[in-house]
């Protein structure tokens, strides 16, 4: 065991010009909120799901406006759904946990930042004594099958179904729904190496802001676990009504000499062959 060698893909050794990140830039972009434009803001009732666009070089501010709650993000590639967030090698290029200055990065053939992280006002709750830390790319979205697997009872209003609803309007499906970013999700793995959950730490004004590097598509659930104090399932568990509190959401349109030499992320250098004798697309 102890010849054994390890290695993250985040170590120097793999580092290169992709992974890094112009902290310059976007705290710059972070501390010049005199200078920006509020285009959208609206808030989203408890155990519901919205979608919203958000352009390419404005942010997106998902706030905590009644007290903490947990929501359930997904994000596209505005002009192509195809492509979305990828959380698991998000998790691998970033951390389990993301804050300020991680990027959110899209699926195969695409493989580019979707988002950077420009602000965590949780960044600072870092890892508690348990190995909990906050915004989680773990877990998954609550959904009604494992629902009705685990409690033999139909509900609704799960996030995987908040976010099929929040997506109808833009022509999406229960297909294009996937693997989310838990928003003031606080998780960790224990030591038998299994998946859990604590009460959310955001307090009321929490906010984890998101630069576009391309137009981009997000929707939130409000998770119907509110602020995971009450266990949904097993010993203990009970309706968490009480707990679920309105998350919000506001996008600004940056100043335009902020963005100078900045451009939207381009596509992979790979090509595509995988091999193949002929591509079948050409
Ligand atoms: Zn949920």
């Amino acid at each position: 065991m102890s010849n054994q060698k390890i290695a993250s893909l985040t170590d120097a050794a793999y580092k290169g010009l992709a992974l890094e990140v112009d902290k310059d830039f976007y705290g710059e972009i972070a501390r010049q909120t005199g200078s920006r434009t509020l285009v959208e803001a609206f808030e989203i009732p408890i155990r519901s799901g919205q979608a919203w666009k958000v352009p390419a070089g404005h942010v997106c501010r998902i706030l905590t406006v009644d007290g903490p709650q947990v929501g359930d993000l997904n994000i596209w590639n505005y002009n192509n759904p195809r492509e979305r967030f990828w959380a698991a090698r998000t998790r691998q290029l970033q951390a389990a946990h993301v804050t300020t200055f991680d990027r959110l990065w899209s699926n195969l053939p695409f493989l580019r930042p979707l988002a950077t992280i420009t602000v965590d006002t949780l960044e600072d709750y870092g890892v508690d004594g348990e190995g909990g830390r906050v915004h989680d790319t773990l877990g998954t979205r609550c959904d009604p099958y494992v629902n009705r697997m685990l409690t033999g009872e139909d509900f609704d209003y799960h996030c995987h179904s908040n976010l099929v609803r929040a997506v109808r309007p833009f022509g999406l499906t229960e297909f294009d729904v996937h693997d989310v970013l838990n928003v003031f999700q606080c998780t960790g793995l224990n030591d038998e190496d299994k998946y859990f959950m604590k009460t959310c730490p955001a307090n009321v004004g929490d906010f984890l802001e998101l630069f576009a590097e391309q137009d981009l598509l997000m929707a939130l659930s409000t998770c119907p676990g509110g602020d995971l104090s009450v266990p949904m399932w097993g010993d203990g568990a009970h309706d968490p009504v009480e707990v679920c509190r309105p998350i919000g959401i506001e996008v600004y349109k940056v100043e335009d000499t902020l963005l100078e030499g900045w451009a939207p992320s381009g596509l992979p250098k790979y090509a595509g062959g995988h091999g193949l004798k002929e591509r079948p697309w050409a």
